[in-house]
Parts: C-alpha cells; structure tokens; sequence
C-alpha cells in the first residue's frame, strides 16, 4: 500500500467503466453520492473491442460497440460523475472508510467501492485472430452467433463453456467444426454427450488453429494443424469462435475478497455485496454465466442501489 499523502475521500468509488461501472455510475450520481469512476485502461470496457451489437435494447437498428460505451460515458456524465483515466493499482479494505490507491500514487477513501473490473477473454494469440477480431473472430456466442445464421463456423475449446457454445451455435449455424486439442474433451460428460450428439458438430480431436483465413475484410477459413501428425488442413468458415476461458481482472482484490476457484467475486445471492462491508461487485468479475452487456449494466444498478441503503443505513443509526 502506497503512503502519498495525496488523500481524498470519496462516498462512492466506482471501478471500470463497462456497462456495469457506467451503469453503477448513472444510478449513483442521481442518488446524489457524488460518485468518482476510474476507467481503467480500457475505458468503457469490453464492448469496445467489438463492431455491431445488436442485443441491447434501445438500439433497434444495433450499434457499434465503442459508440454504445460512449452512450454509456455520456449518460453518466450528465449526472455528474467524476470520470477519471486511471487504474486502482492497491486496495486495503481492512477498515473503513476504504483505501484505494490509483496509478500506485494517489490514495483515495471511500465509504463505499463499487468493482466493475470485468473479465477478460483469453484469446490464442495469432495475429491474425486480431485482424479479424469482430470481422468474423469473436469470443461470445450468444453475441455473435446470430450474424453467422446458416453459414459454417469452427470453434476451439474443449471445456463446458465451449461445449455449450457449440450446442448453441449448432441450432444457427449450417456447421460447426469443433478443434479440441487433446484426445478428450475437459468438459463434463453431459456436455460432451449433448456435443457428441448434435449432427452437425464435427469434432476434430488433436487439433490447434494455427491461422485465420480472411479476404482482408472478413473470415474465410481457419488453417489447422493435427498435433499428432502435424497434417496440416484448410477449413473453410465464415465465423471462427475462441472459447478457451475468460480471466477475471481481481489481482488487485485477492487478499480481501472472497472469490470462487477461478477468481470471480463471490456475492450474496440477490445482490452485490462482498464479503466486506461497503464494498459492491458487479458485471462479469461477479458473473462467469451471462458474461452480457444487459446483465452487466443491470447489476450495476444494483451495486449503486445497495451502495446507497448501505449509507442511508450507516446514517440513520
Ligand atoms: C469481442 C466481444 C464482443 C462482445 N459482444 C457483445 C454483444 O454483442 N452483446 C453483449 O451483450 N455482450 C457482448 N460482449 C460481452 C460484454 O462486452 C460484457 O459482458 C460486458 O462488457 C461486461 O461489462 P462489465 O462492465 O462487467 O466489464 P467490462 O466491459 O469488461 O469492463 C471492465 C472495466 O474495468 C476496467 N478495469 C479493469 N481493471 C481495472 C483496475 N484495476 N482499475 C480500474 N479499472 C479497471 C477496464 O478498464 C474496463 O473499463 C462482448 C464481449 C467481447 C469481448
């Protein structure tokens, strides 16, 4: 914990600027707890790495990722948060008010703290996955499963979140190739049974993408390597789905926050509490499961609701 004597105190703390942190953000300044956002290094979060979206509602014609966050940016900005470019590099929640530093100098109290960190997607790390990233690459079925409608797609992963990708993919796609790298799959044999019965997944054992195909503007096809016999084939898809994990971003929270085996903020069930007193998760560093821009903006409602009876209460006493 840095020591500046660079101090101030705060009522609200919002972390990251998703569609969780901005929400949290909109719903805060209008119950006048004069909040303070940092933004982290991906101001306004995951959704700017994105072209269309087409599944939040109040956009009937879809919009483009960055353009919607900076919907969100405004909004919160209207109210009057305080947005600030910074990251929270530390935080002691040992006592209140909590102490948060940012950008490793400047600490800040602050009655409450509202986590909106997200998560992020693991990608392989071709560089052609980044030039067609949104052109055909994505690492969310459910977001963009639908732009693929009865066309052929591939998708990498072996795990149940993959497994359930697949499945999902298979009811809109023509074909779905299914590159699992080892022999077996790590998913649970439910899965793998629902997987191994859909007719039109095809899955490819011992298998890694080693490139993205593309016409400079869109996905084409996907080069493949067999493991074993390092046979290398060409298939050709219109989409390509990377479904090997997402990291939540809690580093910084390890030593205070109750968390689930892969790092995900533990809640209590029907809100946004921590196990810490005045301190609020919410998007998807609290929510492996629908991981959406909705679910996420509708729990950062909720952390600024809870934030704000957690002070109405802590006053009235
Ligand atoms: C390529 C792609 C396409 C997607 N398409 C769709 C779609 O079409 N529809 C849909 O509903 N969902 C989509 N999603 C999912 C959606 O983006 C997420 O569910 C949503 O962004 C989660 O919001 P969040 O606010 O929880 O976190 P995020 O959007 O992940 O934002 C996290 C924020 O926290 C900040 N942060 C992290 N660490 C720190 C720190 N130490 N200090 C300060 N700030 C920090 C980051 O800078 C960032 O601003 C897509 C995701 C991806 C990757």
């Amino acid at each position: 914990m840095n020591n500046s004597l660079e101090t101030e105190h705060v009522q609200c703390l919002i972390i990251g600027s998703g569609p969780a942190g901005y929400t949290a953000a909109i719903y805060a300044a209008r119950a006048d707890l004069k909040p303070v956002l940092y933004t982290g290094m991906e101001a306004g979060g995951q959704l700017t790495q994105t072209t269309d979206v087409d599944n939040f509602p109040g956009y009937p014609n879809g919009v483009m990722g960055p353009e919607m966050m900076e919907d969100f940016r405004k909004q919160a900005e209207r109210f009057g948060t305080d947005i600030r470019f910074g990251y929270v590099s530390s935080v002691d929640f040992s006592s209140t008010p909590h102490r948060v530093v940012v950008d490793e100098i400047k600490t800040i109290t602050a009655d409450t703290v509202i986590i909106s960190t997200g998560a992020t997607a693991k990608w392989l790390g071709l560089p052609s996955e980044q030039k067609y990233n949104g052109f055909g690459v994505s690492a969310c079925a459910v977001c963009d499963g639908f732009f693929f409608k009865g066309q052929d797609i591939a998708i990498v992963g072996a795990g149940d979140t993959a497994a359930e990708e697949a499945t999902y993919l298979a009811k809109l796609c023509k074909k779905v190739y299914m590159l699992v790298r080892r022999d077996e799959f790590r998913a649970s044999k439910a899965m793998v049974h629902r997987v191994l019965n859909t007719p039109n997944i095809e899955v490819i054992y011992n298998s890694e993408a080693t490139e993205v195909l593309g016409n400079g503007k869109n996905v084409t096809g996907i080069k493949v390597l067999n493991n074993q016999t390092g046979a290398e084939q060409e298939l050709a898809v219109e989409g390509f789905f990377v479904a090997i994990g997402h990291q939540p971003n809690t580093a910084i929270f390890k030593d205070w926050l109750d968390m689930d085996e892969t790092g995900y903020l533990k809640t209590i069930p029907g809100s946004t509490k921590t196990n810490v007193e005045g301190v609020f998760a919410c998007g998807d560093v609290q929510d492996h499961y629908y991981r959406q821009a909705v679910t996420a903006a509708g729990s950062g409602c909720m952390a600024a609701l809870d934030a704000e009876r957690y002070l109405a209460a802590k006053e009235a006493v």
